[in-house]
């Protein structure tokens, strides 16, 4: 497509470049003609999720039992993909496919792995992440309250939790507690229904209104041992889990900003005001250029991490730089989209308005601009500026 300015897709292997084409058949065939409308009514289009389990998508990079273990790029570029067209539904795919996943691949033994992700991978078992709570976000690593208490072959957690995605739905819940003997924070995978938890879904949000976030009680939930992620010893479990998944956030970020940019463009070469094309206007190219510069930095970072990735040698801090960079220039881009439609990119109906209105979360989950910065300064100073 025209909007892969230097041909980063050039770089996939014949059959990866074969499952992007299907990844965007299927989001402009089946998303994008009802997404605004379940944007409008904020629910979840659940009559796409066959047709989505058929792309076999759901934990694209693991090599987990039944997983696809496909390269990093790939996995970015689907990412990309799918958020290009909307990114409330790549936001669903990130938190089941590489946040709930990847907290099994990563933190589960052998036996939970077997277990969970085969149908996961499927998406006949979709997830959820529950990490952050409503007293806390940022500070997550040092002031999470959840606990969790041994008792014989069982665990019970008590707590709260707040803004899980797919919670309101998802048959398997990660929840991480503290652990009250030992201090460390540990992940518990809690099955919809078991009694104590209950998720209420969070109303009236202005920005990626098609996810479905839930506020998660935990009163006294009963969960056996064998649901406890067994290699998750402490918060540092999570940072490998966010590592990965930061990656996907910074790819969602690249591709919310090209869809804009994508409609920005279209919408100039056909909107006329003095007779002409308002595409023909020297400071309408200016900020469709800007905005291109900005897809194609976002998405030359986003591939070289990616590449790091594969090799086993993506850092904390390189993530966090894809990310904190990816979604300011997503805000910016999705900005100048909409300076570019007038009026009606506060419209629905031109697709951009939701852009503009997603990017806003998107700007802020998996760790705001500030800590992302936080954490690459720290790499590059050595000094840590947490408190
Ligand atoms: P706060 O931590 O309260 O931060 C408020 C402001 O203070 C921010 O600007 C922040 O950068 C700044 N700040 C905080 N500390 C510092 C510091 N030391 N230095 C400088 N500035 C600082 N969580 C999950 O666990 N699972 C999910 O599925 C999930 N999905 C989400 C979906 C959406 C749509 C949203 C909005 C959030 C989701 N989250 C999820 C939570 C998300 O990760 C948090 O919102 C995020 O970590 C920020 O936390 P907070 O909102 O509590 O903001």
């Amino acid at each position: 497509p025209f909007s892969d300015f230097l041909g980063f897709e050039l770089l996939l292997e014949e059959q990866d470049r074969e499952l992007l084409g299907r990844v965007r058949a299927f989001m402009t065939r089946e998303v994008e003609p009802i997404i605004n409308d379940h944007w409008t009514r904020a629910s979840f289009p659940h009559e796409i999720l066959p047709g989505m389990a058929e792309l076999g998508i759901a934990g694209l990079t693991y090599d987990g039992p039944g997983c696809p273990g496909r390269g990093a790029l790939v996995n970015g570029l689907v990412a990309m993909e799918m958020s290009r067209v909307d990114p409330s539904i790549g936001t669903f795919m990130g938190v089941h496919g590489g946040l709930a996943m990847g907290s099994i691949m990563l933190c589960g033994s052998d036996e939970q792995r077997e277990r969970w992700l085969p149908p996961m991978a499927r998406m006949e078992l979709i997830g959820a992440f529950g990490l952050t709570e409503p007293d806390v976000g940022s500070a997550i690593s040092q002031g999470l309250a959840t606990s969790a208490r041994r008792d014989g072959d069982a665990w019970i957690l008590n707590g709260a939790k707040k803004w899980i995605g797919n919670a309101t739905f998802a048959d398997l819940v990660v929840i991480w507690a503290r652990d009250e003997d030992d201090g460390q924070v540990k992940g518990f995978v809690v099955e919809q229904g078991t009694e104590g938890m209950v998720c209420t879904k969070q109303e009236d949000k202005i920005a990626l209104r098609v996810v479905q976030n839930a506020e998660i009680a935990l009163t006294d939930v009963r969960v056996p041992d064998e649901n406890r992620l067994q290699r998750s010893e402490s918060f540092r479990s999570t940072a490998d889990v966010l590592r990965v998944t930061r990656m996907d956030v910074a790819w969602q970020a690249a591709g919310c900003a090209r869809g804009a940019f994508e409609h920005a463009l279209r919408y100039t070469k056909q909107r006329e005001q003095f007779g002409r094309p308002i595409a023909s206007f020297q400071m309408v190219q200016d900020l469709l250029v800007k905005m291109l510069a900005n897809v194609t930095a976002s998405t030359a970072m986003n591939a070289r991490a990616s590449q790091l990735q594969d090799a086993g040698r993506l850092r904390d801090e390189h993530a966090s730089l894809c990310k904190a960079h990816s979604t300011v220039r997503m805000r910016e881009t999705v900005g100048w989209a909409r300076e570019v439609l007038g009026g009606n990119g506060i419209l629905l109906e031109h697709h951009v308005g939701r852009f503009v209105a997603d990017a806003e979360a998107i700007y802020s989950y998996e760790g705001t601009r500030e800590i992302n910065t936080l954490i690459v300064g720290r790499a590059i100073t050595g000094e840590s500026a947490f408190v």
